[in-house]
């Protein structure tokens, strides 16, 4: 016996080699397997001809992969690819591949469930289930690179189900193996981690000496908006969210981008667009606008092209760095937790 079984895509290099060295087995086999898992990309033992039978039996017993089975996909009219895949406690996740002319981003997530209620995520509804491990996260990402084509995938974002900050080690351990270069590679600058503003998350991240993003879901410009949509606000209010933001990028020199949703008549007003100004004015940040993507459990409408047009403009011309994302994949519920959401009474 050399130890509990442990998934396969738990586990980084070293942690291998020394696994390996546990079974007596040479170093030199552990970077083989790691070949075979994040170069090759096998699914299975079976296919590693490198190793002989009774090594595959014992690796398979002892690190087996994880059960994570495709349950659906659907693809949008713009090649918006929405997974659900389905771990071996029937807990389903939500994998999203965003293609662009430029980029194919993979929208992952941290948790099954969320604990953190925001009042215009799909994600929120049912409530939090359990955390992800390692394995389940890294090897969701592979099961869906698998299905697109790897060479497609050229960036992460944890901006799927699930508030990684939340679950903090099983996902830095899933961000690592992204960008081991023996793993799969990853740029870390191509990695984005994003929180609804857990801030000891924010001060943890800015000591791991990594140059992985950080983006910020703010969706609101004051605590009375913000209290009322994200929840998280009443334990760490925007003030002192944006003062751990402002440490986090004097202590990494990286820049913070903040996700602002555009609802109509509640965060897309000229009001709030003064108060975005106001808030992010004279430091090293951007805003990324989303337009609200309806979800029927919710009252919100999105704005008008044209209102989010202006925003955008009114944020523009205070000085302040500001991208208006396109909606994608809406033909396939690619918001936050919907797929997940609409299946979850399917037998
Ligand atoms: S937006 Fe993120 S943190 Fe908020 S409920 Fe959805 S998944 Fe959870």
């Amino acid at each position: 016996m050399t130890g509990h079984p442990v998934d396969i895509y738990s586990l980084s290099l070293p942690e291998l080699t020394a696994r390996f060295a546990s079974m007596g087995e040479p170093a030199f086999r552990a970077k083989q397997l790691f070949d075979w898992l994040y170069v090759k990309r096998a699914s299975s033992y079976d296919v590693m001809s490198s190793f002989a039978r009774p090594l595959r039996d014992k690796l398979a017993a002892e690190l087996p992969f994880p059960a994570i089975v495709e349950h659906t996909r659907n693809v949008a009219a713009d090649a918006t690819a929405k997974f659900l895949f389905e771990l071996k406690d029937g807990q389903r996740i939500e994998v999203v591949f965003i293609p662009t002319a430029k980029r194919g981003t993979l929208c992952v997530s941290s948790q099954a469930g969320c604990k953190f209620g925001c009042g215009f995520c799909a994600s929120g509804i049912g409530g939090f289930v359990r955390n992800l491990t390692t394995g389940e996260i890294t090897g969701s990402v592979l099961s869906a690179m698998r299905a697109v084509h790897p060479k497609k995938v050229t960036h992460i974002v944890f901006m799927g189900t699930g508030e990684p900050f939340d679950n903090y080690d099983h996902v830095l351990g899933a961000v690592r193996l992204l960008n081991a270069k023996e793993g799969i590679n990853i740029a870390a600058r191509r990695i984005t981690i994003s929180t609804c503003g857990v801030i000891p998350g924010i001060e943890r991240f800015a000591t791991e000496g990594i140059q992985v993003e950080l983006s910020v879901s703010l969706h609101a410009t004051n605590d009375l908006l913000r209290d009322r949509i994200m929840p998280v606000n009443r334990k760490y209010p925007l003030k002192e969210l944006l003062g751990a933001c402002r440490r986090f990028a004097k202590a990494t020199g990286r820049q913070v981008t903040f996700e602002y949703i555009l609802i109509k008549d509640l965060t897309c007003t000229k009001d709030a667009a003064r108060e975005l100004v106001g808030l992010m004015k004279g430091w090293l940040s951007k805003v990324n606008l989303i337009p609200y993507n309806p979800v029927k459990e919710f009252v919100h409408r999105p704005p008008t092209m044209n209102e989010a047009r202006e925003f955008q403009a009114m944020v523009e011309r205070g000085g302040v760095v500001c991208t208006l994302r396109s909606l994608r994949g809406d033909d396939v519920s690619a918001a936050c937790g919907q797929l997940r959401n609409s299946l979850k009474n399917e037998t």
